[in-house]
């Protein structure tokens, strides 16, 4: 057992009453917190490290993300939702290579470990090449592969073969992997598909991670099709009756978030794609209001251009006091808290997202000394306002240290680059036909 003291630091706990801590110590044993404040007198540490002018806070979870979709970042620029999809992603998707997948996933982890970011919501494809890139790199993940299901049956993996998959990997890697069903979403899956996915999650005691409501037009179409919006529509097929992400979940009207917050669907807010194309601005203070886990996602970088959780956070409160002329929307630690401990819940780490003792050491140290974090009036708005992902200088999970000083222990970021590189001219240099087609009318 390694026991770890770090001392002097100021500590974010994101606990119950948000409590911050000055000069106080941190104490570890294993992979889990002891003590906080102060260690106790009889606590023999291995290594004690000093953390004067640090600041120690819970590591963040990107709650919905297609991690290995980095080969996409700046691919189709400047085009609404649908010709993203058609003319640029479905295309491209076309040419995906298990290669890619392994690949790229390794080069998301490297940008997601070096801006603080301990674990994520992925949902992609070949997604048992990730989870072997999680246990490698020591991360948590939740993954889900993502299946496209119609009345004549499912494109890629089947719903059999989804269980195998879920069954394979949840709770490996001492419990730091997790793992779902991928159902798409409403708009590309069948009724009956959704209904007979939500069926055997139930049986099976399987989570779901799926996207909705990203749109006006697609909640007309739903509307038109059911007489139900997104939402009501996933609720009435029992989609809802297991541990569930949500991602996007933009337009949600109040009887939509009631039913959020009463079937404890878990939201994940993806602010950079939702302003970058314009998609809308969802109610999240509703959402927290009523009790809905409210999480924040980057969603994949075809989207979102970068895997920066601190640019989902600010984006997450400007984006509200915009639109709302409400200039004390999400302040303090909400969007932080949003970013880790939500995040957390989210994706099924109930012991994880807060520092306390008996949870997780799942953290990151962060180093306030530069000069654009001078001075530090107050720890929550020099934390959200003014951290960028080099300012992460360790990370730590389940008491292990992922990255130190800058330095990722679990990673060789040369050789991903390399591979990245050979994966990626592979791929773009095979045909490209139409994976799928978006015909959600807008
Ligand atoms: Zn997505």
């Amino acid at each position: 057992m390694t026991h770890i003291l770090l001392k002097h630091a100021t500590i974010v706990t994101l606990n119950d009453e948000d409590a911050i801590l000055t000069d106080a110590d941190l104490a570890i044993a294993d992979d889990r917190i002891v003590a906080l404040g102060e260690a106790p007198a009889d606590f023999a540490a291995d290594k004690v490290i000093d953390l004067s002018g640090k600041i120690v806070a819970p590591g963040l979870y990107n709650a919905h993300t297609h991690a290995a979709m980095v080969f996409a970042r700046g691919y189709a620029e400047d085009m609404p939702l649908d010709r993203w999809f058609n003319e640029g992603i479905w295309k491209l998707e076309s040419a995906l290579t298990r290669e890619m997948v392994r690949w790229g996933v390794r080069l998301a982890m490297v940008e997601m470990l070096r801006g603080g970011v301990i674990g994520f919501a992925d949902h992609y494809f070949y997604m048992d090449e990730v989870a072997q890139a999680v246990v490698e790199s020591g991360m948590r993940a939740n993954l889900a592969w993502a299946v496209f299901g119609h009345d004549g049956g499912e494109v890629g993996i089947t719903v059999p073969e989804t269980v195998e998959f879920v069954k394979r990997w949840d709770g490996a890697a001492d419990g730091r992997l997790r793992a779902m069903f991928g159902p798409h979403s409403p708009y590309l899956c069948s009724d009956e598909f959704l209904a007979r996915t939500a069926a055997v999650a139930v049986r099976e005691g399987i989570g779901i991670h799926i996207h909705a409501a990203e749109t006006g037009g697609q909640v007309e179409a739903s509307l038109a099709a059911y007489d139900m919006t997104p939402i009501e529509l996933l609720h009435d097929r029992g989609l809802f009756e297991t541990h569930t992400i949500v991602a996007h979940a933009i337009h949600s009207n109040p009887i939509d978030i009631a039913i959020l917050a009463n079937s404890h669907v878990n939201v994940a807010h993806c602010p950079s794609t939702h302003m970058r194309y314009a998609m809308g601005v969802t109610p999240v203070p509703e959402m927290l209001e009523a009790g809905v886990n409210v999480a924040l996602g980057t969603d994949g970088a075809g989207s979102s251009v970068a895997l920066n959780l601190w640019r989902e956070i600010r984006l997450a409160v400007v984006m509200q006091r915009q639109a709302r002329n409400d200039p004390e929307a999400l302040g303090g630690l909400t969007p932080l808290r949003m970013a880790a401990r939500n995040g957390a819940r989210a994706l099924g780490f109930a012991q994880s997202g807060v520092l306390a003792p008996g949870f997780q050491a799942d953290l990151m140290v962060i180093d306030a000394s530069q000069t654009h974090y001078q001075p530090i009036h107050s720890v929550p708005a020099s934390l959200v306002w003014n951290t960028e992902p080099a300012d992460v200088r360790d990370v730590m999970v389940a008491g292990r240290w992922l990255m130190r000083d800058r330095q990722l222990l679990t990673l060789d970021e040369e050789a991903i680059r390399a591979g990245f590189d050979r994966a990626l001219a592979e791929m773009m240099a095979k045909p490209l036909g139409q994976f799928k087609t978006y015909e959600v009318d807008e």
